[in-house]
């Protein structure tokens, strides 16, 4: 019997979870990438000689799929975990941010870093949390800032939320979907009576063990491995421009603009919501239209290396997260070689720091020139971490459009578009189903599937 064709567009990390799948159970997959690499966020460059992620740097272990990839990928022996454990939040000075947590929402109000963070009206607010009204049956989402703060009182959102929603979405509190930011938490407030409890009762459900993993490498060296464990075809420097029904033979033909078109039985598109807007827009208009619809965020990061004896006070812990109501230019720190032991191991002599910048609605320091961008988060720094002298070395990496905000209805929408795709074509990625790489490669898994009933022709 021929092996039914897929075309799976895009390279990153969705894509090649896809194009594996698909590989995995006997198709013959091409996989195009319009980049020279596969990988998309998952990428490392050098920086005073040492290969480091400038992308995605750390995967959440406590939801399977990501580890499950690195054993997939062959990786397992690389698999590490963090050297260290807790961060800070940078107010008036560094706050530990409170372990007992999840995405900022207190699971615990007894959490002994909570009341210094928080403050004495704060904790009052938080104790009194008010019974949520978010409606017997109905499942209507509503922003993170309208269920948090609504409940739980403002400073639980400017002080705990808001830094790691700036983190994770470079989104904002009141415009993040609480359905999206944290999968499961209304119908969990709903059943528990409580934000507090419900997101205590998700915390408690997630596995046991270290909260998040890389490789040794970085996650960046993970992508070509999957390629060459994965049994597909990768045509990088290849960009799909167009998605058409093949006359006849049932179908699809992929218009790219470098090769023939490529003919499929099957076509996962794995890229942006706004390149999938373009390729959808005659298959699938109802589908484009909500991917057009859909608003991205710039962020840029900053690798510095130092000679270690001029890092004087570095915190205990893997970083900082920073709230925009301090209206500091840097979003978050990560003590790079503090974090991976495999960083530290590869110059023992130096410290890499890692900072981020750039929020939804604030692009600031985002059209600075590289070295003053440089020199902008530094001084910023400086007095903090006890920084002494120039960095070794600097890199800045800018992510245009990177990281999608999910707005309250997204989950229903994106639904709404999947049901309008005609058979044989899926979508996957961060836009649809969440910027975590866990969900991503979810996403791209259950593309596959979903592709995978079609039969050849057809
Ligand atoms: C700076 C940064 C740091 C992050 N850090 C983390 C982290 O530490 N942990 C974490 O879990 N998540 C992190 N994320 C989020 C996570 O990395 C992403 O959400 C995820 O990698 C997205 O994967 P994807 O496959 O959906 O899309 P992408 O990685 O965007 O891949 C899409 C690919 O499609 C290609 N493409 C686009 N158009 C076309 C076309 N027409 N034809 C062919 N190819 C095309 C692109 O070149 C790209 O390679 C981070 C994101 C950013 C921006």
């Amino acid at each position: 019997m021929t092996a039914l064709t897929t075309v799976v567009v895009g390279g990153g990390i969705s894509g090649l979870e896809a194009a594996r799948r698909c590989a995995h159970r006997g198709d013959s997959v091409t996989l195009v990438e319009a980049s020279d690499v596969v990988g998309g966020k998952l990428v490392s460059q050098d920086v005073d000689g040492l290969r480091l992620d400038v992308g995605a740097e750390s995967l959440l272990a406590r939801r399977p799929e990501g580890v499950e990839l690195i054993a997939a990928a062959e990786r397992t022996g690389d698999l590490v975990h963090p050297a260290t454990s807790g961060a800070g939040v940078w107010l008036d000075r560094l706050y530990p941010l409170p372990r007992q947590q999840l995405l900022g929402i207190p699971t615990d109000i007894d959490d002994p870093d909570l009341p210094a963070l928080l403050g004495a009206d704060g904790m009052d607010r938080l104790r009194q949390e008010t019974p949520p009204d978010v409606g017997g049956d109905s499942l209507g989402d509503l922003t993170v800032a309208e269920l948090v703060g609504g409940r739980l009182g403002p400073d639980v959102v400017d002080r705990l939320v808001e830094p790691l929603l700036g983190g994770v979405y470079a989104g904002r509190a009141d415009q993040i979907s609480a359905e999206m930011a944290v999968p499961g938490l209304l119908d969990a407030v709903r059943r528990t009576g409580s934000v507090v409890g419900a997101a205590a009762s998700l915390r408690s459900r997630s596995a046991e063990g270290p909260v998040f993993a890389s490789v040794v490498g970085g996650l960046g060296s993970l992508p070509s491995s999957i390629v060459d464990a994965g049994g597909f075809h990768v045509l990088t420097n290849t960009m799909a421009v167009e998605l058409t029904p093949r006359v006849g033979a049932g179908g699809w033909t992929v218009a790219t603009d470098n090769a023939e078109p490529l003919q499929a039985d099957r076509v996962v598109v794995a890229v942006p919501a706004f390149a999938a807007a373009t390729l959808l827009g005659s298959v699938a208009p109802r589908a484009a239209a909500v991917a057009s619809g859909l608003q991205y965020a710039s962020v840029a990061l900053v690798t510095v290396v130092f000679d270690a004896g001029d890092v004087t006070a570095l915190p205990a812990g893997t970083g900082f997260l920073v709230p925009p109501m301090t209206g500091r230019l840097t979003k978050a720190a990560t003590f790079v070689s503090r974090k991976w032991r495999w960083v530290h191991d590869l110059a023992p002599d130096r410290e890499v720091l890692r900072f981020s910048v750039g929020r939804h609605g604030d692009p600031r320091g985002l059209d600075l020139a590289d070295a003053e961008l440089v020199s902008a988060v530094l001084d910023e720094v400086r007095e903090l971490l006890g920084i002494v002298g120039d960095p070794r070395a600097a890199l800045v990496t800018r992510w245009e459009r990177s990281l999608p905000q999910f707005n309250v209805e997204h989950r229903a929408r994106v639904a709404l578009a999947r049901e309008t795709l005609p058979a044989g074509i899926a979508l996957a990625g961060a836009g649809w189903d969440g910027v975590g790489i866990p969900a991503c490669i979810a996403s791209g898994r259950e593309a596959a599937d979903r592709v995978g009933s079609v039969i050849a022709g057809g």
